[in-house]
């Protein structure tokens, strides 16, 4: 059943801080559901970027990029740095809203409005259980349809078979994973074929629903460290994109808010919300270890584990040894193994 858009809805207005180039608006908390309601009950296509320091970094190289997040209905702020270079500016963005805040606070909005939600890649399977993990969070919740299409570029054929898919599921929301650019560049591309009142990118947050990876602890992610995180649970993936492309935007983000901090920029004041009660309690279901799901052991940690086994096998089995310095640094693990 379809209830009329509250008066926070209608009454939302976009408030920006711009970052090395690229818009973000400043979202509290508290406004998440009425901005997801207002876009589903206008009945009219609207896309949402989760932006993080990573997208601001591809979109200075990629002009397509940079022209979706400047044309999107809506860009949070997914990524902790740009919450604290916007503190330095002086317009501080109150809350960090990730791609599995959106998806959360739309199962729920689900639950109890009927709004129907696609989740659309990921490898094989993963959307499907990911689904599966959002109904046992929110039992009510409607879920139209779920699809993981082939890796690589899309042929035209798959394109149109994908847009179909979507139609024809009536969905009112559009969850996408298939990592930055290429899924905002794909809802950007096909927005208005779909007819999707709300589609957003939303990167790894259906591999964290499936257990298939396992999102950082509360407190990394609120410190700031969710990225190091992710790093030991996928080095060769990620080491490029955080330390090659991202590293370098960080310090350039920094050094030229810190200038305008000492030029005497006052920040803004800025409301801090709670967590939506409903929603903290899905994070802390999903904290728990989940019978059923295998949690995907660290790359780093197997790597460790087969470096030590070997030395052991070397030494015999009497031998203390200490662990490989590379594995000891990246997991800040006590340095003697027996
Ligand atoms: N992915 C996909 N097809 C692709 C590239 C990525 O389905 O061609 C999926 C990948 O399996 C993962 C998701 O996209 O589930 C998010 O990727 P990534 O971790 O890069 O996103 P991030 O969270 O880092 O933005």
């Amino acid at each position: 059943m379809r209830v009329v858009p509250n008066a926070a809805a209608a009454q939302l207005t976009r408030d920006r801080v711009a970052l090395l180039g690229t818009q973000v608006d400043r979202v509290p908390r508290d406004a998440i559901d009425a901005w997801i309601t207002a876009f589903i009950e206008s009945g009219q296509p609207h896309q949402v970027v989760t932006a993080n320091l990573d997208f601001i970094a591809v979109a200075r190289k990629r002009p397509p990029f940079a022209k979706v997040i400047a044309e999107a209905a809506l860009v949070v702020c997914d990524g902790k740095p740009l919450q604290w270079a916007a503190r330095l500016q002086g317009s501080p963005i109150p809350a960090r809203v990730t791609g599995m805040d959106l998806v959360l606070h739309a199962a729920k909005l689900s639950a109890a409005r009927g709004y129907r939600l696609f989740l659309l890649g990921a490898a094989p399977g993963v959307a499907e259980r990911a689904a599966l993990e959002l109904l046992k969070l929110f039992p009510s919740c409607e879920i139209a349809g779920t699809y993981s299409p082939p890796k690589g570029e899309f042929s035209p054929a798959e394109n149109a078979r994908m847009v179909e898919m979507v139609r024809a599921a009536r969905t009112d929301a559009l969850f996408v994973a298939l990592g930055a650019p290429k899924q905002d560049e794909w809802i950007k591309a096909h927005l208005e074929e779909l007819q999707v009142p709300l589609c957003a990118g939303i990167g790894g947050v259906f591999n964290f629903l499936a257990g298939e990876t396992r999102r950082a602890p509360v407190w990394m992610q609120q410190a700031g460290f969710e990225w190091a995180f992710r790093l030991t649970q996928e080095p060769s993936r990620l080491w490029r994109r955080y330390l090659i492309n991202d590293l370098p935007i960080f310090f350039e983000l920094f050094m030229g808010q810190l200038a305008n901090r000492s030029a005497g920029t006052t920040p803004r004041p800025v409301a801090a919300a709670p967590l939506d009660t409903e929603v903290l309690a899905a994070l802390e279901l999903m904290d728990r270890p989940r019978s059923g799901i295998v949690q995907a052991t660290t790359p780093l940690r197997r790597f460790g584990a087969q470096r030590v086994r070997a030395r052991r096998r070397s030494l015999g089995s009497a031998g203390r040894i200490r662990r490989p310095v590379l594995v000891r640094a990246a997991l800040r693990s006590p340095s003697r193994v027996s």
